[in-house]
């Protein structure tokens, strides 16, 4: 048994999921007579309470088509330090969209409206122009928190009145949704544009969406074309985009659950020093100083456990559709042994 805890994006389409991709009705999308890419958007845009959506090959894609749309060369995004779209999209903001990013210092991935108002610039010909806010929902390097939907509305009303677009890198929006009182809608409500990943919790192989209202989303497919992220016969992708949404949004509170046991066996363990608390599927754990983590993630594939590194003295497992209870019995096992 070959356990894979490095990513929720490692996950293969189940037997029903392929059957779906199989049937799939297709066309070419960059003519926009693709059947069944059509129906995933209209289902996502609905789902969200928004006018459109483009599917896209990835998360990274859909937050920089975002930002392009968002902004203008030479301005200014606001983002917590830890983000994606700053972290590990390979320098796309500045790179795509000649635009810079100022870092807001966040408790665990979330930014407060106090520090964004705090962060705009005033409008002074040698200042950047601050034009968009961008969050994270749930945050993957600060552990897989989530903002409360009051947080969110808050950091809305500042940019509402300082004319800011706003953000949300969604890619696992619904481990927050499952784990809180808010509707897909009620964000589709909150902000300008929303990235939903459907690679990583919900199983599909490949895909993301950007939502949006009908402008956006009209000059998104312009720039996704620019990007080289025109498919054509992508219904394949999307039909199973939308088994994953039919079928696999409600079960990532089992993840979540696999995730917190695991974190509670390993906080009594000798060798870790600390596991930053689990509110979803990720878990953050610093070894203590006599194990590298080299070594401990050696150790742990002479098992056929994989993980990897997550800087210093840290590791990240994730949890997801393909980590089952089996799996999770024989993580703990295994590292009580070590
Ligand atoms: C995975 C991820 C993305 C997008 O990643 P892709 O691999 O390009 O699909 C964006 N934001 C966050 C927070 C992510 O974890």
């Amino acid at each position: 048994m070959i356990v894979d805890l490095r990513s929720d994006t490692v996950t293969k389409p189940s037997k029903e999921m392929l059957e779906a991709m199989f049937n799939a009705e297709v066309g070419d999308d960059v003519f926009a007579e693709e059947p069944t890419v059509n129906a995933l958007e209209e289902k996502t845009a609905k789902l969200f309470g928004k006018e459109a959506a483009l599917f896209c090959p990835s998360g990274t894609m859909t937050n920089q088509i975002a930002i392009k749309v968002h902004t203008q060369p030479g301005d200014e995004l606001l983002c917590d330090s830890t983000a994606h779209i700053y972290n590990y999209e390979g320098g796309g903001i500045s790179f795509n969209s000649g635009v810079q990013a100022k870092l807001l210092p966040g408790e665990r991935g979330r930014i407060s409206a106090k520090q964004l108002e705090e962060s705009i610039n005033p409008s002074f010909d040698w200042l950047t122009r601050t034009s968009l806010v961008c969050v994270e929902n749930t945050a993957n390097r600060a552990g897989g928190s989530y903002y409360s939907l009051q947080q969110m509305q808050e950091l809305a009303d500042v940019c509402k009145k300082h004319q800011l677009r706003y953000h949300l890198d969604g890619a696992r929006i619904f481990n927050a949704i499952v784990e809180n009182d808010y509707t897909p809608a009620d964000l589709g409500k909150i902000f300008d544009s929303i990235s939903v990943c459907l690679s990583k919790g919900l199983g599909a192989p490949v895909g993301s969406l950007l939502v949006g209202n009908k402008e956006l989303v009209r000059q998104a497919r312009r720039i996704r074309k620019v990007f080289g992220g025109g498919m054509r016969q992508a219904g394949y992708l999307a039909a199973a985009g939308i088994y994953a949404l039919d079928n696999n949004v409600n079960r990532l509170k089992d993840d979540h659950a696999r995730a917190k046991q695991l974190a509670s066996t390993m906080s009594k363990l000798g060798f870790i020093d600390n596991v930053l608390p689990v509110d979803t599927n990720i878990i953050i754990f610093n070894l203590n100083e006599k194990l590298k983590p080299e070594e401990f993630v050696k150790k742990l594939a002479s098992h056929d456990i994989k993980a990897t590194g997550f800087g210093k003295q840290a590791i990240r497992f994730v949890t997801h559709l393909d980590f089952n209870d089996a799996m999770l019995e024989k993580t703990e096992k295994v590292l009580k042994t070590l």
